[in-house]
């Protein structure tokens, strides 16, 4: 299977009628690069910038940062790179960085992501000129994690343009372009969706906390991991409630979740509309394979109507589905 799995590598990734689904792969560490060669997929759909800061001792200081993102870009090539800004403090806390002694009862709801970076700004105006000017000369993705409200991008989004304005005032080369994106996962965004729409370049879905929030249930907790399924009629309502505006205002959305990268999970998503997953190297042959085999257009008639009259198991319908039509 597996030699099979490589061998669909330089094979297109698209399904049956024709619907073009872009793989792309997670990534963290330079040496994640490399899965891009190995296999195939179109570029790095979510860097988690915070991997230096967790396995670095001390702070990285900028130029650490810029020579990782400047080395991540060029073993990339042609091949586009969604940086997302730290996600850092929570379940994720820095060592050497002062939280100001608090104690945190419910970290992955607590001071993280987008939150430290807007308060402690000093830390994101470091890793936007990092960014900035690692991108010289070419078209840079930037994505903000744990977006809550549309005024937490507009702030982040000002705060890499000003850093943009500084290195520019240098006399030094700028990206060709900038692109800002939001990831969306905590629930209340989808909310504002027609505020933050004309705002982003993209959006990005992360099933892994979208999910803990939707049903109130820690990611990370034994207990609760197979309690919740991603299929559940819940999650793809929901899912569905977000493509078709964000499809509608003509802004890309994609998937960097775990659950994209499960063959029946990322079928699903295909039938919702996504047509971007971000995901595990591992997973791109098996979910390659499994598209190349989709017929989009059978799927999507039959997920709809099971999502305005769930099944008793929406993980049955959708597997015995596949084994009918042959996915
Ligand atoms: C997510 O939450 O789905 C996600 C992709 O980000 P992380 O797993 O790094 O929180
Ligand atoms: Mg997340």
């Amino acid at each position: 299977r597996r030699a099979a799995f490589a061998a669909l590598k330089t094979e297109p990734s698209v399904t049956k009628d024709g619907a073009h689904i872009a793989l792309m792969v997670n990534a963290g560490l330079r040496d994640d690069v490399a899965a891009l060669d190995i296999t195939g997929a179109e570029g790095i759909g979510l860097f988690r910038t915070e991997f230096q800061f967790l396995v670095s001792a001390t702070l990285p200081q900028r130029e650490r940062q810029q020579r990782l993102y400047r080395d991540v870009l060029e073993a990339a090539g042609d091949r586009p790179v969604i940086f997302r800004t730290v996600d850092i403090g929570g379940d994720k806390a820095l060592p050497y960085m002062r939280h100001d002694g608090e104690h945190e009862e419910n970290p992955a709801m607590g001071w993280r992501a987008l939150r430290v970076a807007l308060d402690r700004n000093g830390l994101m105006k470091a890793q936007a000129r990092a960014l900035i000017e690692a991108g010289a000369g070419r078209t840079l993705h930037i994505m903000f994690p744990m977006v809550s409200e549309p005024w937490e991008f507009d702030e982040a989004k000002a705060l890499f343009e000003k850093q943009r304005d500084w290195v520019a005032s240098r006399g030094r080369m700028l990206p060709s372009a900038i692109r800002y994106g939001a990831m969306l996962e905590v629930p209340a965004l989808a909310e504002s969706l027609d505020i933050l729409l004309p705002r982003i370049d993209f959006l990005s879905i992360g099933t892994n906390d979208l999910t803990q929030f939707l049903f109130a249930a820690d990611r990370a907790h034994p207990k609760l991991a197979e309690r919740y399924d991603w299929l559940s009629p819940a999650i793809l309502r929901f899912l569905r409630r977000v493509v078709a505006p964000t499809k509608a205002a003509g802004v890309p959305i994609a998937v960097c979740g775990e659950m994209g990268g499960r063959t029946l999970e990322a079928m699903a998503l295909i039938g919702l509309g996504i047509e971007r997953l971000s995901i595990t190297p591992a997973a791109i042959g098996p979910v390659k394979a499994m598209l190349r085999s989709l017929d989009r257009g059978a799927l999507q008639t039959a997920l709809s109507a099971w999502l305005d009259t769930p099944p008793p198991s929406m993980r049955a319908a959708l597997s015995g589905w596949a084994e009918q039509h042959g996915v």
